[in-house]
């Protein structure tokens, strides 16, 4: 287990804590009222190199490890939950390219992702096809030498503000999930069009979109990796991405324990401090575990990732205790705070309305804890594990 933190990771995590609580936190409450996307808070955190954290250094990212790329996400989360999630988001379309495109598209799309100038999309949930991916309906169909993709997919992160949109579709449509293939499309293709940002209970400014494809004109160039094999990119990028989930959950979570704890330092009920109270202690102790096993299980999942190992099990292991957690934290702190917890003038109420997402995107819990159970009855040796 990497802990205690490396001098590199340690620096990494410093840079973006600085950026984050100094540019990002102040204004994080009017974004939320507006829904305004920050784009100019995109673009620091290109500025910053935090935007290929984990890409070699030959496409222009900084070649670090996993574990330093949850750092940066928990302190961006702490911040602003919004702002997490488009970084998020942005991660899971790069895990695609960077699992499974030709050298060629590396070269051609990865470096402007990493500098921040191509925030990135990955476009997968349609209005009839969410967890089950395989009943998707979007299609690519063969025209002459290149594709004709048309279609739609729903709450799409960053959709419109991308630079680079990873869209899956039917290939062969008889084939069900072994039918899709992944592509990567331009967000000002002809023929590519978006809705008006969701309105959302929470990460307002964390735009999600429908995007519209209709006839629109791919390449082969646009391919990823092989034709058929687009569920299987899009599940194994998705369970090497959920830590990234997790690590966005346990930056809440910190920052909702925070609150907690000032809160009830300062509030006087009875003649005392909240703080002095068995029933607040208890409430934060308990929220501390949380928190603590959360992180834990993310780092050792971030660890899993970088042998290679196969993520089924721990991927969905740290998101479901991650948010479950976040979830269960943030609950307590608003509970602590009493009233005031419930008004919308109070940070707390934000992250409440923030962290309930965490539980649903990138696969549900159910969906996790049905993964989890999938790997236990095929392939886990628990005793072998532990030996
Ligand atoms: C803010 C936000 C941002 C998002 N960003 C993106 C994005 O960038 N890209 C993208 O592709 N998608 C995105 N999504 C979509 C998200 O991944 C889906 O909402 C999620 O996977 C669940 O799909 P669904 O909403 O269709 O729910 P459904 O799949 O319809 O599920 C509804 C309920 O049924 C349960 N359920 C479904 N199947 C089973 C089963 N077999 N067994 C037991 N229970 C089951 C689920 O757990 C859930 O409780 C985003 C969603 C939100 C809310």
């Amino acid at each position: 287990m990497p802990y205690p933190l490396s001098e590199v990771q340690q620096e990494m995590q410093g840079v973006v804590r600085a950026f984050a609580r100094n540019e990002v936190m102040p204004g994080a409450a009017e974004r939320d009222r507006t829904g305004e996307f920050p784009a100019d808070l995109v673009r620091r955190l290109g500025e910053l190199d935090a935007m290929g954290i984990c890409l070699p250094e030959r496409f222009g990212g900084l070649g670090l490890d996993s574990q330093t790329q949850l750092l940066a996400i928990e302190q961006v989360a702490y911040a602003d939950a919004a702002l997490a999630s488009i970084y998020t988001a942005h991660f899971l379309a790069l895990e695609v390219i960077l699992g499974y495109a030709s050298e060629e598209q590396k070269e051609r799309f990865l470096p402007a992702m990493a500098d921040g100038t191509a925030l990135g999309a990955f476009a997968l949930t349609e209005p009839d096809s969410g967890s089950d991916i395989g009943g998707m309906a979007t299609s690519a169909r063969r025209h002459g030498e290149a594709w004709s993709l048309s279609g739609g997919k729903t709450f799409i992160s960053n959709a419109a503000d991308a630079g680079v949109i990873v869209v899956f579709a039917k290939t062969d449509p008889g084939a069900g999930f072994r039918g899709i293939s992944a592509f990567v499309v331009d967000p000002q293709a002809e023929g590519i069009s978006f809705s008006a940002p969701q309105d959302k209970c929470g990460i307002r400014s964390a735009a999600t979109y429908s995007v519209f494809f209709d006839d629109l004109r791919l390449e082969d160039d646009r391919v990823i990796g092989d034709l058929g094999a687009g569920g299987k990119m899009a599940l194994s990028a998705l369970n090497g991405a959920r830590i990234d989930i997790a690590a966005m959950a346990n930056g809440i979570a910190m920052r909702a324990l925070d609150l907690a704890e000032g809160f009830a330092t300062s509030r006087v009920q009875f003649g005392s401090k909240i703080r002095d109270f068995q029933a607040i202690q208890l409430m934060l102790g308990e929220m501390d575990a949380e928190v603590e096993v959360a992180r834990l299980t993310a780092w050792w999942a971030a660890a899993e990732k970088d042998a290679g190992r196969d993520l089924r099990r721990a991927g969905s292991i740290a998101k479901f205790v991650a948010s479950e957690n976040c979830f269960s934290v943030v609950d307590k702190a608003v509970q602590i705070h009493g009233g005031a917890g419930f008004m919308r003038e109070s940070e707390i109420e934000r992250l409440y309305r923030d962290a309930r997402v965490l539980r649903i995107f990138e696969g549900t819990s159910q969906i996790q804890l049905m993964t989890i159970a999938g790997v236990l009855a095929s392939t886990y040796d628990r005793l072998g594990a532990l030996a």
